[in-house]
């Protein structure tokens, strides 16, 4: 048996109903065959892929807060450690009642390959919460996000572990974040990522997920003779990535026609009004339905259906296995040119495969979303060396970042010979520096 096979049966084995870190293990080890298959007897003695799909370190805790009604609520934390060969764990932290272990461990997995690609020394982790602060007081929040790092706080640090944002997590709670870190530490340190300005935040840090997947589909597209201006994009989410990527979109010249949350989709001919959904979602929390009651070109539809609508570039960029194999269907019949993931994971196993033997281009969300934890890498930089650098300077260089990650997993692709597949491309060039740091440091 291929070890490869071997280490995916082992996985699986080992970890029980975790399907999504099995999906995410096995569009790995699948990328990775023609890497193993030249050197299959070193890897396997050093058990390297064992090595590499089993988390560094899992923590689970009890999150206990009061809720408005005095009533005590207890939700669990979460933070898998998984790799630090390359640097100090960093990843972010989810907020979402869908939160499992599964979950967090795929997060993580991907983190590793992700934060390669990028070129920054910062290793892989995830964390998070079964919490929602949907509907919740901004007291609530408080007390929950202090909860929560009371607990986490023993285990993460500047040179340790840098945790930062992720779905349900943006400023307002990586602010009590950390407010409670320092209160509990007496230390002012970068510790997490995605911080407010005011207290050792970068520029460019809100945009920087979103602004880095344009940059990147814009490369790509110009690497096969065409460019942004005049296309039709749809987006799904209408987080903080989906936002800053029809922004950055709309700066290149396309026109974005979609943006859903979780209850229903927008669809917009016109174009969206970014500065509306900012503050439909931003400033007051609301849901779509707001958007569209104050936009007379948008409907605005129950349910899911950001994928039947006719495109040029479709950028999911809600959450993972959001894209299914129908939905690869109707973006083919419908004409698509690219699909690249703004969100983790949101294009199901089955749909990658459908897409790719359709030849249309699909770059995978740890090459394509890889912007937001590069600027996070950047912020950590700034609050090393107590400066903060401009917009523009962070903005040129996370342009430079991206424009790299599609020209390194294209020639990964080339060198073993997969032209043109980005999942193989960025799982090679991810895993070779990975791998190289870990064989040099010996079985730890
Ligand atoms: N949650 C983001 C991601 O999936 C950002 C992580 C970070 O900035 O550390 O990459």
């Amino acid at each position: 048996m291929a070890y490869v096979d071997e280490v995916y049966d082992r996985v699986v084995k080992q970890n029980p109903v975790q399907p999504e870190f099995h999906q995410a293990v096995k569009e790995v080890l699948e990328s990775l065959r023609p890497v193993i298959e030249r050197n299959e007897d070193h890897y396997r003695k050093e058990a390297l892929l064992e090595r590499l799909t089993t988390p560094d370190r899992q923590i689970m805790f009890r999150v206990s807060w009061v809720d408005d009604h005095g009533q005590v609520q207890v939700n669990n934390g979460y933070r898998v450690q998984f790799n630090d060969a390359i640097g100090p764990y960093k990843g972010g932290l989810r907020l979402h009642p869908t939160v499992n272990l599964g979950i967090i461990k795929f997060l993580g997995f991907e983190q590793i390959f992700k934060n390669s690609l990028t070129t920054l020394p910062i290793g892989g982790a995830k964390g998070g919460s079964d919490f929602d602060p949907k509907g919740k007081s901004d007291r609530e929040v408080m007390a929950f996000c202090q909860s929560f790092m009371t607990e986490l706080h023993k285990y993460i640090g500047a040179d340790i572990d840098v945790p930062a944002g992720d779905i349900g997590t943006g400023g307002r709670e990586i602010g009590y974040l950390y407010g409670q870190y320092k209160r509990l530490t007496n230390r002012y340190e970068g510790v997490l990522t995605g911080k407010g300005l005011s207290f050792g935040g970068s520029l460019a840090r809100t945009e920087a997920t979103g602004y880095g997947l344009l940059y990147l589909v814009e490369e790509l597209l110009k690497d096969h003779g065409t460019h942004l201006k005049n296309k039709t994009v749809t987006v799904s989410g209408s987080g903080n990535v989906a936002i800053y990527a029809i922004e950055k979109a709309q700066q290149l010249g396309a026109k974005v026609v979609t943006c859903s949350d979780s209850t229903g989709w927008v669809y917009d001919p016109a174009g969206i009004d970014v500065a509306l959904l900012k503050e439909v979602k931003e400033n007051r929390r609301q849901r779509l339905t707001e958007y569209a009651s104050q936009r007379e070109s948008a409907e605005y539809h129950e349910g899911r259906g950001v994928w039947s609508i006719k495109t040029d570039v479709a950028l999911p960029c809600a959450t993972q296995n959001e894209l299914n194999v129908e939905d690869a269907k109707q973006l083919v019949g419908n004409g698509v040119l690219a699909v690249c993931e703004g969100a983790n994971m949101p294009t199901t196993y089955e749909a990658t495969n459908y897409l790719k033997e359709h030849d249309i281009l699909f770059v995978p969300g740890k090459a394509s979303n890889a912007g937001g934890v590069a600027v996070s890498a950047l912020e950590m930089s700034q609050n090393s060396e107590r400066l903060s650098w401009s917009f523009a300077e962070v903005d040129t260089k996370l342009k430079d970042i991206m424009i790299n990650i599609y020209h390194s997993i294209d020639d990964a692709a080339k060198e073993y010979g997969h032209e043109g597949d980005y999942v193989i491309g960025a799982n090679i060039a991810g895993f070779l520096k990975v791998a190289d740091a870990m064989e040099a440091q010996g079985i730890v």
